[in-house]
């Protein structure tokens, strides 16, 4: 229960509404925890029905996929786009395939991009796309013919002022190329209608490396302001064989951290001592996941087939960066009796909520993921920016460009945290800066 009987309302609304969509409930109730005292003090917020409006995306495409496999046999797919909202910009956020995909994940989705892009600073509204087709285990050729049919309904819908897709899970390089290529076809035009290019064709550098990346030098501001410390020595959890915890690891070795534990889907390997992150990232890299292969060649190695084991393992930091729903509360109790004392989401709402409000009360300060995680998207704007002027900017410049950017993201959210009187919430603090500039060029715009 809320202070607010407006956020109550919305709030009942909301689970009304959509009872199904278990995913997105949850976002929109992890934004208005953060939303009681503001929602008192600003009576504007209600008198625009702001939040109802907010929570409702502009728009959502859904279409149909048919596609032939390499046995001449017809598959059909759902494909989706959730353009959220474009108060503060043109839609933006990436597309996922993999068999989860269903509206409520593509809505939660795409209302934390929302926010997430205000936070960057830069003016891109919030979408989601995608998928319930797993392109792994599938030939190039079929991958190809499903992009393609895709595009063939999605290009209609998007364009470099309008909606500008990138990757997420099960969609990386490859899958990007094919989706633009067909698009430069249908549209007889070449336009950055994509982030997440190839550097051939238009793509950033550091693109690949951004959220990863991003994540450790937001994190490093975290152990900075709190504990007047640095990364050098910590022991740190990590989940996911993806590009997010496949860079994330990298940059904190590089920083000096020690990383004691790593997850796939197939489980999780732990090491008090270290782990050989070389050989996991070669390993991920090549097949897309590495536990299998880690155990066969270190059979000393503890491990786990349960990929949520790995939260059992004492550490300083948790970096969970697989998918939604990943610590629960027994896993948040988990980490709380290993020592953890810091949770810095690499994810999209890999922590559930009752798990989120046990970090909050137990001294664990919790970073969400639209905060520490939006180093992707940032340089997805700073594609944009290369496109538009015809620009290629060097590693060093981007590089630069992303520490400042998540530098600014932490101030903002410890700054709004400290105003609010929770210096240690920067979910809150997130969540109320993402807000403010979506909800001014909201108020500005009309009823719209
Ligand atoms: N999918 C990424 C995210 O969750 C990146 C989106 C983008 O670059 O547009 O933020």
């Amino acid at each position: 229960m809320y202070k607010s009987d407006y956020l109550n309302r919305v709030l009942e609304q909301t689970k009304n509404t959509y009872p199904e969509q278990k995913e997105f409930v949850q976002a929109v109730e992890e934004f208005l925890d953060s939303m009681d005292f503001l929602v008192s003090k600003d009576p504007k917020i209600e008198g625009n029905a702001i939040l109802e409006r907010l929570i409702v995306p502009e728009r959502i495409i859904q279409f149909r996929v048919p596609w032939v496999d390499d046995n001449n046999k017809i598959r059909v797919n759902t494909g989706y786009r959730v353009q959220f909202n474009s108060a503060i910009g043109p839609y933006k956020g990436g597309i996922r395939f993999d068999k989860s995909v269903n509206l409520s994940i593509l809505k939660f989705l795409a209302f934390e991009q929302t926010f997430k892009n205000s936070l960057t600073g830069l003016p891109m509204g919030g979408a989601k796309g995608g998928s319930d087709f797993d392109p792994r285990g599938k030939s190039d050729k079929e991958v190809m013919r499903f992009c393609q049919s895709f595009m063939a309904e999605l290009y209609r819908h998007i364009g470099p002022h309008t909606d500008i897709p990138a990757g997420d899970l099960g969609v990386g390089a490859r899958e990007i190329g094919y989706m633009f290529g067909y698009y430069k076809k249908l549209k007889n035009e070449w336009s950055g209608v994509f982030t997440g290019k190839g550097l051939s064709y238009g793509g950033s550098l550091y693109r690949p490396e951004a959220t990863g990346f991003g994540l450790l030098y937001f994190t490093e501001e975290m152990l900075k302001t709190y504990f007047k410390s640095d990364i050098k020595g910590k022991r740190v959890l990590i989940s996911g064989s993806g590009k997010v915890g496949s860079m994330a690891a990298l940059k904190a070795k590089e920083l000096g951290a020690i990383i004691v534990g790593m997850s796939d889907i197939n489980g999780c390997v732990v090491d008090p001592n270290g782990l050989e992150v070389e050989e996991i990232l070669n390993l991920a890299k090549a097949k897309g996941e590495f536990v299998n292969e880690y155990i066969k060649k270190y059979p000393d190695v503890k491990y786990s087939k349960v990929a949520r084991d790995l939260w059992k393992t004492p550490c300083d930091i948790a970096l969970p960066c697989a998918t939604q729903g990943e610590i629960n509360l027994d896993n948040a109790k988990e980490l709380k009796e290993g020592g953890c004392y810091l949770l810095v989401e690499g994810a999209n709402m890999p922590c559930d909520l009752e798990a989120i409000r046990f970090f909050n009360e137990n001294d664990i300060i919790f970073s969400s993921g639209k905060a520490s995680n939006a180093g992707g998207v940032a340089v997805s704007g700073l594609e944009m920016a290369q496109n538009a002027t015809f620009s290629s900017w060097s590693k060093e410049e981007v590089d630069e460009k992303l520490r400042k950017i998540m530098k600014n993201i932490f101030n903002e959210c410890y700054q709004t945290a400290c105003q609010y009187g929770q210096p240690k919430n920067l979910a809150l603090g997130a969540n109320i800066a993402g807000f403010l500039k979506v909800y001014e060029a909201m108020l500005a715009q009309g009823i719209v």
